[in-house]
């Protein structure tokens, strides 16, 4: 069945992020679709002409980025928000470099039209400059001309929303059990902790065990973003929910599950337990990879004093002999190190360098709790001149792997062009999101991270031995008979 798309509203600050999404949820309101309170639950819902539509409530890219930090992908659509008096703005640039990064179509809205002074074509040119070429002008990318503050062109923002959606054909089956991304979460004095999610397939209903995490909880009450409680919300659907054990983190998946898996999980939390985090990824261990041939990309994101030194460190970067190894600059500006920084270079398990600037101290302490690596410096050669010494392995850290499972593959087939391991789990567990090592014939191929774990069409947390599952790899040379072992990266910080 077709799901209503997720979309998040970016631009550049003042740009009119927040009145457009505030004039999009009162157009609805003002419609008198339904009689309900509007509540803050993080998202929304709205009905369009021609469909529904959900709407991140948090513009930026704090929160997309974060989200993506920890794998999970909530948003079809991003929303492009220019001002037509103002134009392309540093944050318009990262919003652009975020949602190509997540390959999520972007739609661009000029905004603030209402405005005398503003010159939509000019913004078109500019957009242009950063590869979104109006479908007008030949392209492939659609814009909107808005007015968030006279409700103008409304109606065909959400139109194209639908459209765009359309084309991504989203879908979700209603059998299938419910799992969803939490987007947001706080403790009730009464209630305890409470979480938003965007249910993305299947239905959650209530008194449904789930687990979040290792964590169980079941759903006691759900309400939606208009104060209604409900029974079930399917795919595409914002829902605060209750009965939570512990307060779920903005990113972390729901999975509903059954009474068996309940048993497990509470079982496995008496045992000691492993850490699945995404090893953390330095400077050190990512030349590691690039000597080990398994990473050719090094994705870097560069902050420096000026913007004069930022592209002249970017291009001697750019010409190191790397053993065909591309420096990728997911990002570079001046200023100093932002908080989106962080997420973003966790979310492409790339690294921060900064020039002529350093990190503030909340700055290094979230650095430091999400595992991203920054490295500051003051000389040119010397950024470039450890980048060589990490290359040539003096600074290689020491990377423990710990096995966790096996799985044999039985057929490879594509759906929805993702390529999919039909497998049988041999031994220990099969993790969503673990890394796997593809041995074919006794011998390692490549190593990589499973994309998606499902049984039965059902995403899973996790498969144990003697069952069957699906395992998402991306990895275009699978093929049966190769043996999957999945494993968690435990590394020794060197000093
Ligand atoms: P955000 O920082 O991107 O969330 O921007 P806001 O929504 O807070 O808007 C910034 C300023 O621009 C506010 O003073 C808004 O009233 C104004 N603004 C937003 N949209 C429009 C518009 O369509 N026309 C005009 N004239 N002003 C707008």
């Amino acid at each position: 069945m077709q799901r209503s798309p997720v979309v998040t509203i970016m631009g550049h600050v003042d740009h009119g992020k927040t009145l457009l999404l505030d004039a999009i949820r009162n157009t609805r309101v003002v419609e008198g679709e339904a009689g309900g309170i509007t509540q803050h639950i993080g998202a929304y819902k709205i009905k369009a002409k021609n469909g529904e539509i959900t709407f991140i409530d948090t513009p930026g890219h704090s929160a997309f980025t974060a989200m993506r930090a920890r794998g999970a992908k909530v948003t079809d659509i991003v929303v492009l928000v220019v001002a037509a008096d103002d134009g392309i703005m540093p944050q318009t640039i990262e919003a652009i470099n975020h949602a190509k990064a997540s390959g999520v179509p972007i739609i661009v809205a000029i905004n603030k039209i209402d405005l005398p002074s503003s010159n939509p074509d000019k913004i078109r040119q500019q957009v242009a400059n950063h590869g979104l070429i109006d479908e007008k002008w030949g392209g492939d990318t659609i814009f909107c001309e808005v007015s968030a503050k006279e409700k103008r062109g409304l109606d065909n923002l959400l139109e194209m929303i639908l459209l765009q959606a359309e084309m991504l054909s989203l879908s979700y089956n209603p059998k299938n059990k419910g799992w969803g991304t939490i987007i947001e979460s706080r403790i009730d004095k009464g209630l305890g902790p409470v979480g938003t999610i965007i249910v993305q397939d299947g239905v959650l209903k209530i008194r449904d065990t789930f687990a979040v995490s290792s964590n169980i909880g079941r759903v006691r009450a759900m309400i939606d973003d208009i104060g209604r409680r409900l029974n079930e919300a399917s795919a595409g659907t914002p829902v605060e929910v209750l009965g939570f054990s512990t307060l779920p983190e903005a990113g972390e998946r729901l999975f509903v599950i059954s009474k068996e898996e309940a048993d497990i999980i509470l079982k496995e939390k008496k045992e000691p337990q492993m850490s699945f985090e995404k090893p953390k990824i330095s400077l050190e261990e990512l030349f590691k990879k690039i000597e080990e041939g398994e990473v050719k990309e090094l994705p870097l994101i560069i902050r420096t004093d000026v913007s004069g030194t930022c592209e002249a460190l970017c291009s001697s970067l750019k010409e190191l002999p790397l053993n065909n190894v591309s420096i990728k600059i997911l990002h570079s500006g001046c200023g100093g190190i932002l908080e989106q920084d962080i997420m973003f270079a966790k979310a492409a398990n790339g690294i921060i360098i900064g020039f002529h600037i350093k990190p503030s101290a909340s700055i290094k302490a979230l650095a430091e709790k999400e595992g991203v690596k920054i490295y500051t410096y003051d000389i040119i050669y010397e950024a470039i001149e450890e980048i060589e010494k990490a290359a040539l392995g003096l600074l290689a850290p020491k990377v423990e792997l710990k096995g966790i499972g096996r799985a044999i593959v039985k057929k490879v087939f594509k759906i929805e062009k993702k390529l999919i391991a039909g497998c049988f789990v041999e031994g220990g567990k099969i993790e969503q999101g673990a890394k796997v090592k593809i041995i074919r014939g006794g011998e390692p191929i490549i190593e990589t991270s499973i994309t998606s774990l499902k049984r039965f069409k059902e995403d899973v947390p996790f498969v144990k031995a003697g069952v069957e599952c699906g395992i998402g790899i991306p990895y275009s040379d699978i093929k049966e008979g190769d043996v999957l072992e999945a494993f968690v990266a435990i590394k020794e910080e060197k000093s």
